[in-house]
């Protein structure tokens, strides 16, 4: 098993729980890592650090200018931009990856 079909895994995993893109319910997706795996790599096979989002919000997160190194403003878009219906699975998995990094 490479590191790279772990994340491939992680990512069909995190789909699989949401359904569709949580900004606009949208079923072809990108899985989404909210600490971004170039600054963050130990982080990048965490399933609950992964979001389902289509293509056109996944590069709306990624370009957030100065944020895209700051996972606090990450998470705070994506809480602010999540649709109603997945809202409180957003903040299960948020919970969850809190969970999994202070381990
Ligand atoms: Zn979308």
């Amino acid at each position: 098993m490479t590191r790279r079909s772990n994340v491939v895994k992680a990512k069909h995993r995190s789909r699989a729980y949401f359904g569709g893109c949580l900004f606009c319910g949208v079923m072809d997706t990108d899985g989404a890592h909210i600490y971004p795996a170039g600054p963050y790599p130990q982080y990048k096979e965490i399933v609950f650090n992964i979001v389902p989002l289509c293509r056109k919000h996944h590069q709306m997160m990624d370009n957030l200018g100065g944020f895209t190194r700051r996972p606090a403003q990450r998470i705070n878009y994506l809480e602010t931009h999540c649709m109603d219906e997945y809202k409180q699975q957003l903040e299960g998995w948020l919970v969850n990856l809190k969970g999994v990094l202070n381990e």
